[in-house]
């Protein structure tokens, strides 16, 4: 096991759990925790997971491969960011969207 192989899940999981948390802090102090447990549920969007086969593989890019990860759902997710009730679900998602794809920069 090389640095490499340490980093990735590191900056992965961090991505996922500890940026949003940053992020609800820095944007939504007044209640933070709400959202951030907002943004933490947008990882929900990965149930899509459970229509492949197999149901995880670290060596697959999510991006472009599960349906709730396609070009036309983060054209969606965009589309939400406009309207404040769904902005913050969209920030999420987003940024779930970011955070898989760097995981995908990896693989190549
Ligand atoms: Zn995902």
């Amino acid at each position: 096991m090389d640095f490499a192989d340490l980093l990735r899940p590191t900056l992965h999981y961090g991505m996922h759990f500890l940026v949003p948390g940053l992020f609800a802090w820095i944007f939504y102090r007044d209640s933070w925790k709400k959202a951030w447990l907002i943004l933490l549920a947008t990882m929900l969007v990965d149930l899509d997971h459970l229509l492949a086969t197999p149901l995880f593989d670290p060596n697959r890019c999510s991006i472009g491969f599960h349906p709730l990860h396609s070009e036309i759902a983060i054209g969606l997710y965009v589309v939400l960011l406009f309207f404040r009730p769904t902005r913050l679900i969209a920030i999420g998602l987003l940024w779930h969207m970011v955070t898989d794809y760097q995981d995908c920069l990896w693989l190549k």
